[in-house]
């Protein structure tokens, strides 16, 4: 009976779990603690670039992320690094971070970080982008700079990175929300449930360099069966990691950071 279900015999539809990385910024640490959390908890990786930049372990990160099979978009540091673009409108201590880096790299890391494809980028229903739908440069740090993307969104959801800040806008019935998707302190995870009707440009916030205070490492898992978004937040070993910045010569403002997660 070839092609026929017994009653009771159905395969349930396999849910999808995307996990949800960004901006890891060569923080092997940081990466590696946060596969460490959401091991078996998604299916496939997507990474929304900024593998490199600021970070000690450039050559690490590519190597793991590729491990990841992720599905992966450039960012600006990818793209400055990988000699796409020259990184001349960079901050001089970013800029020394990518002189550093490209020393750093393999050639053929070198090879694959110019040849990652630009967002956006449509996947299962979803996009996702680096920085704004129309530019993967723009930053969007607000509700103004965030509804074009939402008012054109090509899906109800779209990820985006670029401003290391977990969080991200909603827009339904031309309202613009603020979400607020950060779990507290002694909490590592928070879920967004997707309603219908709703348009979503959510930021799974920065693993290797986070901007908005916490300095724990920010991912997120997006389950595409059950439409829910789980945010993550996961502390990891920032001394380690702040040793090898001081070891490699990297520039003290970097180092801090890390520590206030600003
Ligand atoms: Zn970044």
């Amino acid at each position: 009976m070839i092609g026929v279900h017994r009653r009771g015999e159905r395969k349930p539809i396999k849910s999808m779990r995307y996990l949800i990385l960004s901006d890891i910024h060569a923080n092997k640490t940081a990466l590696e603690t946060a596969l460490d959390a959401a091991k078996g908890r998604w299916d496939r990786a997507v990474c929304l670039g900024d593998l490199v930049g600021y970070g000690p372990d450039p050559n690490e990160v590519i190597a793991r992320v590729q491990q990841l099979e992720a599905v992966t978009i450039r960012g600006n540091h990818d793209k400055a690094i990988g000699g796409v673009m020259e990184g001349d409108d960079f901050n001089p201590i970013a800029q020394f971070a990518v002189q550093w880096s490209r020393e750093k790299l393999t050639a053929e890391n070198q090879r694959y970080l110019s040849a990652l494809p630009r967002g956006p980028k449509a996947l299962d229903g979803f996009t996702f982008v680096h920085g704004a739908l129309h530019d993967e440069d723009e930053y969007v740090f607000s509700p103004a700079l965030a509804v074009d993307g939402l008012v054109n969104a090509p899906t109800p959801v779209i990820f985006f990175g670029h401003t290391h800040l977990q969080g991200g806008f909603s827009f339904r019935d031309d309202n613009v929300m603020v979400l607020h998707t950060t779990p507290t302190m002694g909490r590592s995870s928070l879920v967004l449930p997707i309603e219908s009707g709703t348009t979503y440009l959510l930021n799974p916030g920065s693993i290797g360099q986070p901007r908005d205070g916490d300095p724990r490492a920010a991912f997120a898992i997006f389950d595409t069966d059950s439409r829910a978004v789980e945010y993550w937040r996961v502390p990891y070993d920032i001394a380690d990691v702040q040793a090898r910045m001081v070891a490699a010569g990297l520039p003290e403002p970097l180092i801090l950071r890390l520590t206030f997660g600003r």
